[in-house]
């Protein structure tokens, strides 16, 4: 095993105890905090946000070309529309069960480490990033400090888009170890399956 290998076991050991562990997924009827500090930290926080988000970056260099900006774009897009349904008061029942599904398909998805039809993933990653969006323009209308919130969150969505890619790059470009990723998806997968049963 070489230094890079059991760095990324390492790497899912620490993913998978974090969510067997610590703290699955979170709530979002808590309106507490609602400035541009509590949106950025939210999806760092979350870790359904976080494994969605940085899988996304993951998988648009699994895919390569013009997945690389289509699929960030497409959920950071998505998940500004999904904003507005929730502050409009469009209802989705069941969201957190849904957004724990997000996390699972992408470490599926990933895990299998197919180049995916790059419109179909657009399709299915928009609709993640309206799910992930949705859950927190519900929030909006008792928040104090909205916009600020709003940035915050989309700030933070694009940071973790972005070490996703990097992480990405890094093994899968460099076909270094084009394994991590395929690893890092499985782990993935089954700590969505973990936020899962504790949204259920
Ligand atoms: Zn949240």
């Amino acid at each position: 095993m070489n230094l890079r290998t059991a760095v990324s076991v390492l790497g899912l050991i620490v993913v998978t105890c974090q969510a067997a562990w610590g703290h699955p997924g979170h709530t979002h009827t808590d309106p507490t905090g609602s400035g541009l500090h509590a949106g950025f930290f939210h999806p760092l926080l979350g870790l359904d946000h976080l494994l969605a988000m940085f899988a996304v970056g993951l998988l648009a260099t699994q895919i390569g070309g013009r997945a690389m900006w289509a699929l960030p774009a497409a959920f950071l897009g998505m998940m500004i529309v999904g904003g507005g349904l929730g502050i409009a008061g469009f209802a989705m029942p069941g969201i957190e069960i849904a957004i724990a599904l997000t996390v699972v398909t992408l470490g599926i998805a990933l895990a299998f480490g197919r180049k995916y039809p790059l419109l179909a993933a657009a399709v299915v990653i928009g609709l993640f990033g309206l799910l992930h969006g949705h859950a927190h323009g519900t929030e909006m209308p008792g928040s104090t400090q909205p916009v600020m919130y709003a940035m915050g969150f989309i700030l933070a969505t694009a940071g973790l888009h972005l070490a996703g890619v990097g992480a990405g790059l890094l093994f899968v470009r460099g076909q270094q170890d084009p394994l991590f990723v395929r690893l890092s998806g499985a782990a993935i997968s089954l700590a969505g399956v973990m936020i899962l049963l504790g949204a259920i």
